[in-house]
């Protein structure tokens, strides 16, 4: 939907904190290549810019979950190495060679149908091999890793890159990480020779031991919080703003909003402002009366939801706020320095990754720093 006017929501994305984070990692990953994972349009924030400010602050290996994401990186970086996390899609192989993608094959069916076409063509076009060493989502069980090794060194095809994925690694105590790592390694041994990567932001943060050859981080290049219980180091790279629609005195005693869920115990200023579900604000971050629900920050100070969010629009506490009353028009912090996309994930009972990937809404986009194409 394009938007003119400006008088709705404004999300800014800051492609210079995108480019900080990046740095960071990599520095925190010195002596392994730093990918970018920019699955689900860069976690929100838009996949053509952010691969292309990426690639300008130097990644070369990108991460999508869907080969039509591949396409349109592919479209505006010829040169860059983009692996596909979903795997190779049935018949989808001649795609990815005329693309030049890489599929992360993480089943035999996969495996045998790209082999084919390496030998169809007489090329070993490069991919990845995806082992699963705890999680039972995509990879190969432990045990075809002979199969596979036996497989592929019959064609003389090398695997661009060997990986796994962790399932714990936000929890840095959690006893798995450690066996899965020692599980990747004993699978890595029967490729020597072949890069291996298992981190993804939070393994990043996991120490060398998780680095190998290349790490793959995501949520953390978007300012998300990685790791569960640690300050958040990474620079916050979305901000969204929503306007004030109405201020309104509501008295002691009225409901507020949809199912009358709030019951009013005290003479209420309210801000109605113009940001719903149908914008990613959750319906989660509803209160009713005896469960906090979320905020949003008015010059600096946190006003918290009153009653049920709506499709369109919140009703927000604004009783403490001094100074000069708001006025229709005057933004609203949704998202920004005060109110983290953390924040916003607790209150909702989520986690940042569903905050940013939601922001879907009837926004006016803008990009702060943005590269030269
Ligand atoms: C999404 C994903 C990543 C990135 O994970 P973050 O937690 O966002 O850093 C890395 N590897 C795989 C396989 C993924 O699916």
């Amino acid at each position: 939907m394009a938007l003119q006017s400006g008088l709705g929501g404004h999300l800014t994305i800051d492609l210079g904190a995108l480019v900080r984070n990046w740095r960071a990692l990599d520095k925190v990953s010195a002596g392994a290549l730093t990918g970018a994972v920019i699955k689900a349009d860069a976690y929100g924030t838009g996949i053509v810019p952010a691969a292309k400010t990426l690639y300008a602050a130097g990644a070369r290996f990108f991460f999508t979950a869907t080969v039509d994401e591949a396409i349109a990186v592919r479209a505006v970086l010829q040169d860059a190495h983009i692996f596909v996390l979903n795997g190779l899609y049935p018949g989808a192989a001649n795609l990815y060679v005329r693309q030049n993608l890489m599929p992360v094959l993480s089943s035999t069916s996969m495996l045998e149908e790209w082999l084919a076409k390496c030998v169809e063509r007489n090329e070993a076009y490069p991919a990845a091999l995806h082992f699963d060493t705890g999680m039972n989502r995509l990879g190969f069980r432990l045990n075809e890793a002979a199969v596979v090794a036996e497989q592929i060194e019959r064609l003389g095809f090398a695997p661009q890159m060997i990986m796994s994925h962790l399932a714990c690694a936000d929890l840095p105590n959690h006893e798995k990480n450690r066996t899965q790592l020692a599980l990747f390694q004993s699978i890595i041994s029967r490729f020597p020779g072949i890069p291996a990567s298992l981190a993804n932001s939070a393994g990043v943060m996991g120490g060398r031991d998780y680095h190998f050859q290349m790490v793959r981080p995501g949520v953390a290049l978007y300012g998300g919080r990685a790791v569960i219980g640690r300050t958040n180091p990474m620079a916050h790279v979305v901000t969204l703003h929503a306007p004030i629609l109405q201020v309104k005195e509501a008295r002691t005693g009225e409901s507020v909003g949809y199912g009358a869920g709030i019951t009013l115990s005290r003479e209420t200023r309210l801000a109605i402002v113009g940001i719903g579900y149908a914008d990613g604000f959750f319906r989660s971050l509803s209160s009713s009366t005896g469960r906090k629900g979320g905020a949003v920050a008015i010059r600096g100070h946190i006003c918290p939801v009153v009653g049920r969010v709506s499709m369109d629009q919140i009703a927000v506490d604004i009783t403490e706020l001094g100074g000069d009353l708001p006025v229709p028009g005057e933004g609203v912090e949704i998202l920004g320095p005060t109110i983290g996309v953390d924040d916003v994930a607790d209150a909702a009972g989520t986690i940042g990754y569903e905050v940013l990937t939601s922001l879907k809404g009837r926004y006016t986009r803008s990009y702060l720093g943005e590269i030269e194409s």
